[in-house]
């Protein structure tokens, strides 16, 4: 008698009754999907934008579908055409806000829907996959958790004022930390804030670099330092954080030409002398780096969710492309040296997104350490690199054209393996915090 478990599909093989049957999966948590619903088990890599992915929840499956509605309006071409013009998605960012999802993980109370980093997380993946690759996601990337650190930290007068405004997608806000001098050595960037001696304002000095969308942005959450760090017991003080208007008279915001994600502007900022009201700083003064560390895995979640959604849309292409393509008489996705690194491609994904929505259900459940958030947006930039990669090296000449996109998706994973935290920066977390060996610098 032939095994009931074969090779290829063992969840598919196994009755759905006798699955159901087991008592232990009364224990299940309750939003999980049923594990078997008449859907298979995995979905093909070359449908667009399924929904029949194991693991994901309910709540997960119905952000999934809903953004799918949207983003299916949006085609590549949009995207494309973005990209070349470097124009922002003004059209995508506008539907997004009137159906309700900017404000996907801020407290209903503002006019968010308080849901967690795992929702967010799919909400990305899925903007990614449709085609809009990073160009779709950093238009409303800050609006999703960017504003954590007022979230957690800001009066309720502050949540009031900035809140709203950035829910209903009538401001955008922009992210300023990294700075030309220091890159990603944070505690030790040179800008500088003064208090006014009557209290009233800080005037910030300095620059920064890479701030992405400060040429549409109306507000910006910056990052100063209000003690010089020969003043500091330990470089993590002295640093205040603002939420403030982006004051376009007193800072000089100069756009910066890039290899991709240019739907999407990234500035050099300079100022010297920017006041800034006191009311607009968050938390206390020093508490600056605390405020912004908070927050930091959600990001990396979200990244990596972003990744991944550049990989399946690069494998997408690359399966629907090899199995119509007829070289030497077959479909070149009949040869093995074009239909194993596929598979692997695919395998690496997978792999990928089970670590990444780990980290995201664990950050959501209250866990704090990096490593899960970290290990999820290395292997997740890494994959999607490496598939995009693939999708060009598969389709040949006609991978190297804008007309198939996989050349836009390749330009944008690559940025995913660089910001906002490198390759290497998370090989030194791991090594450290996870291996316990020797900081090396
Ligand atoms: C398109 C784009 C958009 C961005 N948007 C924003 C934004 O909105 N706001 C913002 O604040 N920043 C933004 N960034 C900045 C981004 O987060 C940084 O580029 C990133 O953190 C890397 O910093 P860096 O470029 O200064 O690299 P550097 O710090 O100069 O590092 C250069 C290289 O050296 C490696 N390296 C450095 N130190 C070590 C070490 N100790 N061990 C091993 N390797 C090391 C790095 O991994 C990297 O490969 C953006 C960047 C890009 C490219």
């Amino acid at each position: 008698m032939r095994t009931r478990i074969t090779a290829t599909r063992p969840f598919l093989s196994v009755s759905f009754a006798a699955v159901t049957s087991r008592p232990a999966l009364a224990a299940r948590p309750r939003n999980l999907a049923p594990l078997l619903s008449g859907r298979q088990i995995h979905a093909r890599a070359t449908e667009y934008l399924p929904t029949n992915l194991p693991g994901w929840t309910e709540s997960q499956l119905e952000v999934r579908q809903a953004i799918a509605k949207i983003c299916s309006k949006f085609p590549d071409e949009y995207w494309l055409e973005k990209d070349t013009q470097e124009k922002f998605p003004w059209e995508f960012q506008k539907e997004l806000a009137e159906n309700g999802w900017l404000g996907i993980c801020l407290p209903e109370k503002y006019g968010g829907s308080s849901l967690g980093i795992s929702e967010a997380a799919v909400m990305m993946q899925t903007i990614s996959e449709s085609g809009a690759c990073n160009n779709g996601a950093s238009t409303v990337h800050m609006n999703i958790f960017g504003l954590e650190p007022v979230v957690k930290f800001g009066t309720e007068e502050q949540k009031k004022r900035y809140l709203p405004p950035l829910i209903q997608g009538k401001e955008r806000a922009c992210f300023g930390v990294t700075e030309p001098n220091t890159g990603l050595d944070t505690l030790r960037l040179q800008s500088s804030a003064r208090l006014s001696s009557d209290g009233k304002y800080y005037t910030l000095k300095g620059s920064k670099v890479f701030i992405s969308t400060a040429q549409v942005a109306e507000k910006i959450l910056i990052l100063a330092r209000t003690t010089p760090l020969a003043e500091c017991k330990k470089p993590t003080e002295g640093l205040s954080v603002w939420y403030t208007d982006l004051d376009r008279s007193a800072v000089q915001v100069n756009k910066i030409p890039k290899m991709g994600r240019n739907a999407v502007d990234t500035n050099a900022l300079f100022f010297e002398d920017w006041k800034v009201p006191v009311e607009d700083m968050i938390g206390g003064e020093g508490d600056g780096f605390k405020i912004i560390m908070h927050g930091l895995n959600a990001e990396r979640i979200l990244v990596a969710a972003e990744a991944l959604g550049i990989g399946y849309a690069a494998l997408r292409r690359a399966c629907n492309y090899s199995a119509d393509r007829v070289v030497f008489g077959n479909p070149i996705g009949k040869y093995q040296a074009i239909q194993h690194p596929l598979a692997e491609c695919w395998m690496s994904l997978e792999a990928a997104r089970l670590m990444v929505y780990l980290a995201g259900r664990l950050y959501d459940e209250g866990y704090t350490d990096g490593d899960y958030a970290n290990a999820g947006k290395y292997l997740a930039a890494e994959a999607a690199f490496n598939t995009a990669q693939r999708a060009v090296m598969s389709l040949g000449g006609m991978g190297f054209t804008k007309e198939y996109h996989v050349e836009r998706y390749m330009r944008e994973a690559t940025l995913s393996r660089i910001a906002p935290v490198s390759a290497e920066m998370i090989k030194n977390y791991i090594g450290q915090r996870v291996l316990g060996l020797p900081k090396s610098y």
